[in-house]
């Protein structure tokens, strides 16, 4: 499964990075924006996006609604990582097309549960 990471963060982006080896995802890109990440999206090949909300140049939401807009990526599983856990603000991502969402911090355990519910979930493009 090749995951593509996104975080302004670069400690972060380490930090999910282990996290995801520790629960066996290896194939692991990392983004520091959303405009960032829609370049490597562009190539294809990635089975799942896990994404930062708050980021400079293409927040995290924009991201979202950027790859459900897209014909060739508008299914990708999303996952959106982010310290913002308001009831309002959880509506706002699920309404743009997030699959799931994770609270910062999280440890390896939650992120693998967190990915594995995503396959249960119709989510996704709308
Ligand atoms: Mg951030």
């Amino acid at each position: 499964m090749k995951i593509l990471t996104v975080d302004d963060s670069a400690t972060m982006r380490r930090i999910i990075k282990n996290q995801l080896k520790q629960v066996g995802f290896e194939e692991v890109d990392e983004a520091e924006n959303g405009r960032e990440a829609m370049g490597l999206l562009a190539r294809g090949g990635y089975d799942l996006l896990i994404t930062d909300w708050n980021m400079p140049e293409m927040c995290g939401l924009d991201l979202v609604k950027e790859v459900r807009r897209s014909d060739a990526i508008k299914a990708l599983p999303i996952l959106m990582v982010t310290t913002v856990a308001g009831k309002e603000e959880i509506v706002t991502a699920l309404k743009a097309g997030v699959n799931n969402y994770v609270v910062k911090p999280f440890d390896a355990a939650t992120l693998q549960t967190k990915i594995a519910q995503i396959a249960g979930k119709p989510g996704g493009a709308r």
